[in-house]
């Protein structure tokens, strides 16, 4: 009795594990095809993967990711076949598409992404975070576009593959993985995958070669008068700048541009961007034009701006990161230290002048003073970061005001020998050397202030943890800047704002400083 009493636990566990143990050895195979690109019925697609080992498989799109609620009703006609072609009963309920299965038994599921119809500026999702089956093209990102199986976790291995030769040459198709419209098999986790952009059909796709990588720019919906020249080179020096900048090389990078329609009324000629696996995407007005001053340094920003997320964010992450509710906690350091590096990096590569440096400059300190509650601190803005624009408003701009104060501090505690710069590329390179490490914001604090006064030290934690007003003072500029307080309210993109008199500080060069002495 005793025997079998201790036995059988020991049986139960070693058939719990064998399972466990070859799954995580053999990577799960995913075949991706998009079969059809259809006006009427959108994109069909195939996917050829394992079923589950239970016999039980359930497929889902991510149904809710960043602003896309409800992804799963794009999801139509979906189907699940075994190997011989026979379609599988499928239960529908709130988890996804399920099926009873042999062990591990090949399935393909195949579906169609309802057509999106054209992108609309200022439209709620941000066009480019939904499948975008339009007028002979697509633009998918896997989190909402890819049903894939459900037990699988994020870091498990996927062995993945696509052929869209179906629906576009190499020419006019690009995705994270590189040029081309197929992929053969390779190792990816599933988190990456899902991360994935795929863009393709009607576009134009051109591949830069740089000393530090590719670069694949893939423009769609864009307006014929479009300058993709000017766009290209824009692309190549801002890419090559921040490379230099973060020392670091990249053999393949993919940026989107889609044009939208219908900013007009709201004045909004970019709608939006996206950082995703070596690509960024963004969506601007069709006609969005390159010759206009204001129009290219504001390109030459968000360019810069995304691409710096590759490191803020995607190289050095958030131990929160992925946790889509508690993500903004930390955007006052990944949205806001871009924010501030950005501006930087484009005035470093002679991009941005010294007037726009020092417009971007006065536009945060006053974006930040009309945000109403700037008495929200890092998590209470955090949490109402997708519902309150306001919200918004304020992490990225703290972060940045934030970045403008530890920068003075350290480089008057070091006789200008260490400053910003100097942090970030440490807690880079530590990320880089250490795949796994992982930063929260007590520990981005302890970082940054390193080397601060403890008074100074002190401001910078109260700002960023509790909030309040710009720590920022007239005099910190000087010889180059002083600032002075706005009396009657303040411009902002041609309109007027009212401020409390005498709250919001604006700097303007000193007279007899030279053009370039505020150098961001
Ligand atoms: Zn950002």
């Amino acid at each position: 009795m005793p025997r079998r009493l201790c036995g059988l636990p020991i049986l139960v566990v070693l058939a719990v594990l064998a399972p466990l143990a070859s799954a995580a050895t053999s990577p799960i195979p995913i075949a991706l095809r998009l079969e059809r690109l259809d006006a009427e019925r959108g994109l069909s697609v195939s996917l050829r993967t394992r079923g589950d080992s239970d016999g039980r498989t359930t497929f889902a799109n991510e149904d809710q990711w960043a602003d896309v609620r409800d992804a799963r009703r794009l999801i139509r006609d979906l189907r699940v076949e075994d190997e011989s072609g026979r379609a599988l009963s499928v239960n529908q309920d709130v988890s996804g598409w399920t099926v009873r299965n042999a062990p591990g038994q090949p399935l393909t599921v195949r579906y169609r992404i309802a057509p999106s119809g054209p992108s609309v500026l200022g439209a709620e999702p941000m066009a480019v975070h939904r499948p975008i089956v339009h007028a002979g093209m697509l633009h998918l990102v896997g989190h909402t576009a890819l049903v894939l199986p459900t037990s699988a976790r994020g870091s498990d291995t996927i062995a993945f593959e696509f052929d869209a030769r179906a629906v576009a040459d190499d020419a006019h198709f690009a995705s994270s993985f590189g040029p081309g419209a197929h992929l053969a098999t390779t190792p990816v986790q599933l988190a990456t995958l899902r991360n994935s952009l795929f863009v393709g059909g009607a576009i134009h796709l051109s591949t830069l070669d740089t000393p530090d990588g590719k670069i694949g720019v893939a423009l769609s919906a864009m307006a014929p008068g479009f300058d993709r020249r000017a766009f290209d080179a824009d692309v190549r020096a801002v890419l090559g700048g921040v490379r230099a900048f973060y020392r670091d090389s990249q053999p393949w990078f993919l940026i989107g541009l889609h044009g939208a329609t219908g900013g007009e009324e709201k004045g909004i000629r970019i709608g939006g961007g996206t950082g995703l696996q070596r690509a960024f995407t963004t969506y601007v007005a069709a006609d969005y034009d390159l010759r206009d001053h204001d129009e290219r340094g504001l390109m030459r920003w968000l360019l810069a701006h995304e691409y710096s997320h590759q490191w803020i964010g995607q190289t050095l992450r958030l131990s929160i990161q992925g946790d889509d509710r508690k993500e903004p906690r930390g955007y006052w350091f990944t949205e806001g230290f871009t924010e501030f590096f950005a501006v930087r990096v484009l005035t470093r590569a002679g991009l941005f002048d010294s007037a726009q440096a020092l417009d971007a400059f006065n536009e945060r300190i006053l974006r930040y003073n009309l945000v109403k509650r700037r008495g929200l601190g890092a998590d209470a803005a955090g949490d109402r970061f997708w519902s309150d624009p306001d919200a918004e408003q304020l992490l990225y701009r703290r972060g940045y005001l934030a970045a403008w104060q530890a920068e003075l501090s350290l480089r008057r505690a070091s006789d200008g020998r260490r400053g910003l710069d100097e942090v970030l590329r440490a807690l880079i390179l530590k990320a880089r050397k250490q795949p796994a490490y992982r930063v929260d914001n007590t520990a981005l604090i302890a970082a940054i202030t390193a080397g601060m006064p403890a008074g100074d030290a002190a401001v910078f934690r109260r700002f960023v943890l509790d909030g309040g007003d710009s720590p920022l003072r007239a005099a910190d500029f000087a010889p180059c800047l002083s600032g002075y307080v706005q009396r009657d309210g303040a411009m902002l993109d041609g309109r007027r704002f009212d401020v409390a008199p005498g709250t919001v500080l604006q700097y303007r060069r000193v007279d007899g400083a030279k053009a370039d002495c505020f150098k961001h």
